[in-house]
């Protein structure tokens, strides 16, 4: 089979993904699927949706245009605030976007008014994190202006935790975001149809705190994807952390005179092997580098330990087991690996676990007669 490639486990997706809408839903909290770690791969998009997301988003137009393209219908929505260069790509491809600047507002209001539709938009609230968000004091004028541009709709208001500082979203927190909602809607006479409270990082607060209060959505990549806390790294109970395996092939395996230098920094080994005679270490070189993904975010199987990696080489210690060349070796990918890694073209695709056939497989399977020209 071709290598390297990344195996996807859709069954595994669903599975996540039902989890977590079926433990929310008891707290009336929905769930956003969020593809951009899979580059809005659509199966994977199809996969969220079939385990019982409400809706699709993503970061990038570009991946959102990828899972219209395939065909589906759902809504979704823009989770980073556009382009202004992109407002017509983003009224087209998208319901919903999530803004936190009145420009752009304006940009999507006059693509909207142009294409004689309607677009809604989730005003992004500073909570801490620093990333993006309108500071708290400046939202009611916010709101004000957006509730007067033409064919926008304010469908809610948004927060974003643990992303470029590790804010987590503790119960004082969201109690306040609950409370600064109800103080906007009356001071600013509006319902609020969404208050998406944050991402995975929110998990722990959605399933202890006694009461969810105002927040009513979380969008969720990480914790569906690899079935982790994106905080601590911590396998979430009932679900999957192996939906996703990178294969790479061994191409060179000999023993090399005793290395005189180490690099430190290598990936996180599933166990830590110190070889202490090292000059009779075996040592291996699988066809996987810093082009495909983020080495130093793949586990590698017991036993296996890091050397080093360069662009296209990843070095490892195999002790005293001597790897065939052409054999394969598995590894686990965190976020970031897997997010490299689905966006590399040299690393293919292998879907495993679709629920059926692609359509077109199906149709050539009913009509074998059939000349495709
Ligand atoms: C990436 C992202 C998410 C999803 O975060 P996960 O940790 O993968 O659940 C949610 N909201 C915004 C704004 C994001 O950029």
């Amino acid at each position: 089979m071709t290598a390297p490639r990344i195996e996807i486990n859709l069954k595994k997706i669903r599975h996540n993904t039902r989890h977590l809408v079926q433990r929310l839903s008891r707290r009336s909290v929905r769930v956003t699927g969020v593809t951009k770690a899979v580059c809005g791969h659509p199966e994977i998009a199809q996969a969220m949706l079939d385990g019982g997301v409400s809706e699709l988003a993503d970061a990038r137009i570009e991946n959102i245009e990828r899972i219209r393209q395939s065909g589906i219908k759902c809504p979704m929505s823009l989770i980073r605030t556009p382009m202004q260069s992109q407002a017509g790509r983003v009224i087209k491809g998208c319901d919903t976007s999530f803004n936190t600047e009145l420009d752009v507002i304006q940009m999507l209001s006059k693509s909207a008014q142009h294409m004689n539709t309607r677009h809604n938009v989730v005003l992004m609230v500073e909570m801490g994190d620093l990333r993006e968000g309108i500071q708290p004091d400046d939202l009611k004028g916010f709101v004000r202006d957006v509730l007067i541009t033409p064919n926008i709709t304010l469908k809610g208001i948004g927060a974003n935790f643990a992303c470029l500082n590790s804010i987590v979203p503790d119960h004082k927190t969201m109690i306040e975001l609950s409370n600064f909602i109800n103080n906007l809607e009356a001071e600013c006479d509006v319902s609020l149809e969404m208050v998406s409270g944050g991402n995975s990082a929110n998990l722990p607060w959605a399933f202890n705190c006694k009461y969810v209060g105002r927040i009513n959505n979380l969008r969720l990549g990480e914790s569906i994807l690899l079935g982790v806390d994106p905080i601590t790294g911590a396998r979430i109970d009932g679900l999957f952390t192996d939906a996703f395996t990178i294969v790479a092939e061994v191409i060179e395996t000999k023993v090399k005179p005793e290395r005189n230098c180490w690099r430190t920094g290598g990936p996180k080994p599933s166990a830590i092997h110190v070889v202490i005679d090292n000059s009779k270490a075996m040592q291996s070189i699988l066809a996987i580098g810093y082009q495909d993904t983020d080495i130093e975010g793949l586990s590698l199987p017991i036993n296996i330990s890091f050397i080093g990696a360069t662009s296209d080489h990843m070095v490892l210690d195999t002790g005293a087991v001597s790897l065939a060349i052409g054999a394969e070796v598995k590894l686990r990918p965190n976020y970031s690996a897997l997010m490299r890694a689905m966006n590399a073209p040299n690393i293919k695709k292998v879907v495993h676990n679709r629920r059926r056939p692609p359509k077109d497989n199906a149709a050539l399977q009913l009509t074998p007669n059939l000349t495709l020209i």
